[in-house]
């Protein structure tokens, strides 16, 4: 089999659907269920559609583009990520893994490779938190590991619900519908840029994926007393904002106390309420990320938060109240998932490293349905979530050849 990845039309695609976007170029701003989302959504669909894939959108606005097999009773294999963007992101984050997927089965299509197993592209919605606060909405659902019942439980900043949304953008029906059983796929492999620096600092072309780090979010809540800044004195005040700013120090102190470098704390929203300058803040709403490959060490840290809200609110009388939004368990990857890439980098002669992927990607909940690993890509200076982020259209030519490898194997 000669496979050949049309990099330059690649490149054309990912640059295409990048500029479908609610901010004007380079910055990708693409929220789930946006009109930008929907414009990007169709795009795809679009290219799916030339390559002769049937498509099947579920109630969560997950897509899946199937490329019939000769033996269509089989589980089909998987591959897929996401389009949806945070503001101010770039052109290659998740995208990869939608367009390149796409892209490694046309290659196998102009090969004349004919998969026994069919082969499934997926177009997860809302990888990214922005807009309802919890990530991996599609494959959270798909696998099952997300009560349907947050359909209406869960709302954007405007008080908008799930419901709400996806109906506007055009999915329907029950999300009880949407999981998935377990052995649905007999494989799932993600091609995604690396979104850190290792294979570029140590110049190895892919990254072959191993496990997955476990994320946990939180979102706390303070209420303080407001009231005028020049009026109200100093030793009076019950100011959420700085019982806000221990939280957050104690983040960082936390996910430092670990000693080991793979821990991660982040306080990446701050609301303050009322939100002007002569007013002392009554209300704060901060979410906090915290990151390990090791849940227990991970676990210990949110303890150590935990801790740090229960001083703070004794310390400076007002009320803290703190939600575990998600604390997922790590993904290891499956033997012969992981095998399938490997091979398929040795056949091609490409060289690899395995890795630990530190960044939440939705293989992390397809992994509890599905044999998954992932495949990584350099990403430039370990920049993402940028507009500025970048990979190379050689070395996302190379992730998608050893993708369209590892499918023809995993499919034959
Ligand atoms: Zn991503």
């Amino acid at each position: 089999m000669q496979l050949t990845i049309e990099q330059f039309r690649l490149s054309q695609e990912l640059d295409q659907l990048g500029s479908i976007s609610e901010a004007p170029p380079p910055v990708v701003t693409r929220v789930v269920f946006t009109d930008a989302d929907v414009r990007g959504r169709e795009f795809v669909k679009s290219l799916c559609r030339e390559a002769g894939l049937s498509i099947r959108d579920d109630p969560a606005g997950n897509t899946s583009a199937r490329w019939q097999g000769s033996d269509p009773g089989l589980a089909p294999v998987g591959t897929g990520s996401h389009i949806d963007a945070i503001p101010n992101a770039g052109r290659f984050d998740g995208t990869v893994g939608v367009l390149g997927g796409l892209e490694a089965i046309r290659a196998l299509q102009r090969a004349g490779f004919r998969p026994k197993r069919s082969i499934e592209l997926v177009i997860f919605t809302s990888e990214e938190p922005t807009r309802f606060g919890i990530g991996c909405l599609g494959s959270r659902l798909l696998s099952g590991l997300l009560d349907p019942s947050a359909g209406e439980s869960l709302k954007d900043r405007d008080g908008i619900s799930l419901n709400q949304a996806r109906a506007s953008a055009g999915f329907t029906g029950s999300l009880a519908t949407v999981a998935l059983p377990r052995g649905y796929y007999s494989a799932f492999a993600e091609l995604h840029i690396e979104q850190g620096p290792l294979l570029e600092q140590r110049q190895v072309p892919l990254g072959v994926v191993t496990a997955i780090a476990a994320p946990a979010s939180l979102k706390i809540q303070i209420e303080g007393e407001g009231g005028h800044a020049g009026a109200v004195l100093m030793p009076g005040r019950h100011d959420a904002f700085l019982a806000a700013a221990e939280i957050a120090l104690a983040v960082e102190s936390a996910a430092l106390s670990t000693g080991s470098i793979d821990t991660v704390g982040t306080v990446g929203v701050c609301d303050v309420f009322p939100g002007a300058v002569n007013s002392i803040p009554s209300r704060v709403r901060i979410e906090v990320d915290v990151r390990d490959i090791d849940q227990p060490r991970r676990d210990a840290v949110l303890r150590q938060i935990a801790e740090a809200c229960d001083k703070t609110a004794a310390k400076r009388h007002v009320k803290i109240h703190s939600e575990m939004v998600n604390a997922d368990p790590p993904a290891q990857c499956d033997p012969i998932v992981v095998n399938a890439l490997v091979q398929a980098c040795e056949t091609h002669k490409i060289r690899f490293e395995r890795m630990i992927s530190r960044a939440y990607h939705d293989s992390l909940f397809m992994s509890r349905i599905a044999p998954t690993a992932m495949l990584f890509v350099p990403s430039r200076g370990g920049v993402s979530h940028r507009p500025d982020e970048y990979s190379s259209p050689e070395a996302i030519a190379q992730g998608v050849l050893v993708l369209a490898e590892a499918l023809s194997r995993l499919s034959s």
